[in-house]
């Protein structure tokens, strides 16, 4: 920016969790160009590459307070730690935090009649969509909710973060 600031754009349409990942790793981008440049004053170069070792050490360092049980579901935490060992410059190659992520994700459309609510601020005992099943809400445990898939009469934890399909006159 003009005054020296530094600005971060990050795209709305993602997940809490796939944003602060991607937040945080514009933030080790804006502290490495900021390390650079205050380098370049006693004379120095950059020489390394965009994603190379002082980025994945300033990521790696700026994420490990977030590795925690109260920031991610466990879900996300095991794959995330993995990939935090050895960051690329795209969560993308790592398969099972990409499936992770995605199971966090926001359905992309839905009809107008039908109204999204994160599982855990659903009301016990209320019916709800989720990949294409109806479900009826059961109790919170930690960071999952035990849910009774109606038409087999199963019991499933999913997600307290998840985002339900509730029909619009419930
Ligand atoms: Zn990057």
């Amino acid at each position: 920016m003009p005054q020296g600031q530094t600005q971060i754009t990050v795209n709305a349409n993602l997940n809490p969790y796939a944003f602060l990942i991607t937040y945080v790793h514009e933030v080790a981008h804006a502290a490495v160009h900021q390390y650079y440049r205050s380098q370049w004053r006693i004379g120095r170069k950059r020489v390394e590459a965009p994603h190379g070792k002082r980025w994945k050490t300033t990521f790696q360092q700026l994420m490990q307070p977030l590795l925690s049980e109260t920031v991610f579901p466990v879900e996300i935490l095991q794959p995330l730690t993995h990939y935090i060992a050895n960051p690329a410059a795209t969560t993308y190659a790592h398969p099972a935090l990409v499936v992770a992520l995605r199971q966090a994700d926001v359905a992309v459309a839905a009809p107008i009649s039908v109204r999204r609510i994160m599982l855990k601020d659903l009301p016990e005992g209320k019916d709800f969509q989720f990949a294409k099943k109806t479900f009826r809400r059961g109790t919170l445990r930690r960071t999952r909710v035990v849910c009774k898939e109606m038409s087999s009469g199963k019991s499933y934890t999913i997600l307290a973060h998840a985002l339900v399909e509730v029909d619009y006159d419930e």
